[in-house]
């Protein structure tokens, strides 16, 4: 596979490629097969020392640079990986195991947020200039950047968890360290060479690729010169990565896990629910923080729509996400694939109903089928846990408080689900639904013109959208004497 080839697998430190201190390199599987595809340089804490010495170096110049300039440097970008959509996508189902198809709408996604943030780098204003309410001082309001950022990604969305912080902190005239996640380096090594290719200069972005990710980030959140942590990850990292920011009161962005409900009522279009959980549920095999992990039906609906889901969810093909009409590729890693199967003994050892799958097939690679079960007991591990991986809890209910009540019952608040036909339900629930986001009879909510994020311990902050950029900007206030 040429593109396996082509794929820079150096660090990428001040605009060069360079090895890992020593040499060291780590390998990347494929989970469809488990066999080792290639090597990458693994970084050590002298390597990134480097990389916060160049993202420090660069920051000043990079800060003057034309809006203008850092909008065409992103949207050159934006049309290299649209022209490169299918390489980019047999890399990132080569590493991570989505099917082609959803690596390819992945592709499209990415590479949106560089369109959105080219358009937004050059409408950055401080939004103020007027005498203050005294008549003494007038007030003069500018916006900068934070200043060098470090970013962190999961491995399920390995491109557009890139482009999705790198866009607005280019946008933003950041510079940056971006560590992405062990499984999926190819993917954000790729990135960077296509940055680099649209004219981004030496030592805006650098990235490094490491197994060692506590040693790593660490000593950068408490050095002093990291001023910005943009992370996407669980909630169990980014309470450490948020005590580790405390000490030199680094700004934090936090993408953070979720659990999110998704709630039918009776007066709901079945057809449009079903069509809805397929995709809340079954987008990246169910490895998103806004999968569907509740499913809240009402009781005169939810043996029909169990029975519809369970046949659509039946039919979907498993195999290696590169074969043709594969639905559903392998889960990220062992580890994914043993919480999956744990989570769904526990829910059927207290007395949940298998409707389809259950049952991890023999054979390499981390399959494990889509699965539903029904009757599921709220006390089940998987009501506060997040699954990822393709299965859908369902219970009942049959009031509107109770069921507002049960959802709100979590730590998280990402998104949640609304199936209803009637206006007044369908906001009054939303509005009572502790989440940052609301699906209202649709199973897709993520845009990059659209603000990304959630409330309680599923993060702080918002991606994407016109507030995504103020993520990576300060306010500096002139006070004048009127004179
Ligand atoms: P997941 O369970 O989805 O892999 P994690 O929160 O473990 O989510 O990982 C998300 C990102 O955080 C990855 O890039 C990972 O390498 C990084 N990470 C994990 N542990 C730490 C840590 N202690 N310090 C810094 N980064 C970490």
């Amino acid at each position: 596979m040429s593109i396996l080839n082509d794929v820079p697998k150096q660090l990428f430190i001040g605009g060069k490629w360079l090895d890992a201190e020593a040499g060291a390199t780590m390998p990347v599987d494929d989970p469809a097969t488990g066999e080792i595809l290639c090597q990458v340089a693994d970084a050590g804490p002298e390597d990134a020392r480097l990389a916060e010495e160049a993202a420090v170096a660069a920051q000043e110049d990079w800060a003057r640079t034309a809006p203008r300039a850092r909008s065409e440097i992103l949207r050159r970008a934006y049309e290299i990986i649209l022209s490169r959509t299918d390489e980019l996508a047999l890399l990132m189902t080569s590493e991570m195991g989505k099917p082609l198809a959803e690596a390819r709408g992945e592709v499209a996604y990415a590479a949106e947020f560089f369109r959105w943030f080219s358009e937004e780098a050059v409408r950055i204003d401080g939004g103020g200039y007027g005498v203050l309410p005294d008549g003494r001082n007038r007030m003069l309001l500018t916006r900068r950047p934070v200043g060098p950022c470090l970013l962190i990604t999961p491995w399920n969305f390995p491109l557009a968890m890139g482009t999705r912080k790198i866009g607005p902190a280019i946008a933003a005239g950041c510079t940056m360290v971006f560590k992405p996640a062990p499984q999926t380096p190819l993917t954000s090594l790729a990135l960077a060479g296509i940055l680099r290719e649209a004219g981004l200069p030496d030592g805006v972005l650098n990235v490094v690729t490491t197994s060692r990710a506590d040693k790593v980030v660490e000593p950068l959140l408490r050095g002093g010169r990291i001023r910005k942590l943009s992370f996407t990850g669980s909630t169990q990292v980014g309470r450490i990565l948020l005590a580790q920011c405390a000490d030199t009161v680094v700004r934090a962005s936090m993408e953070l896990g979720g659990n999110a409900p998704f709630i039918v009522f009776d007066d709901a279009d079945l057809d449009a629910a079903v069509d809805g959980a397929m995709i809340a549920k079954m987008r990246n095999m169910g490895e998103a923080c806004t999968a569907a992990n509740r499913f809240f039906v009402h009781s005169s609906v939810a043996d029909e729509f169990a029975v519809r889901l369970a046949e659509r969810m039946g039919a979907l093909v498993v195999g290696p996400g590169t074969h043709d009409g594969v639905d559903v590729g392998p889960l990220i890693d062992d580890a994914g694939r043993a919480k999956v199967e744990e989570l769904v003994a526990d829910a059927v050892g207290r007395g949940a109903r298998v409707l389809v799958g259950g049952a991890t097939p023999d054979g390499p690679g981390r399959f494990y089928p889509p699965t539903v079960l029904a009757g599921v007991d709220p006390a089940s591990r998987l009501m506060d846990t997040e699954i990822f991986g393709p299965v859908a809890a369902i219970l009942t209910f049959d009031d509107e408080d109770e069921v507002i009540r049960v959802a709100n019952d979590t730590p998280w608040g990402l998104v949640g689900y609304v199936f209803t036909a009637g206006l007044d339900r369908s906001l009054r629930v939303s509005e009572r639904l502790e989440v940052g986001m609301v699906g209202l009879n649709t199973g897709l909510v993520s845009n990059p013109a659209a603000p990304f994020g959630g409330i309680k311990q599923s993060g702080l902050g918002r991606e994407g959208g016109r507030v995504g950029i103020d993520e990576f900007l300060e306010y500096q206030y002139l006070a004048m004497p009127v004179k």
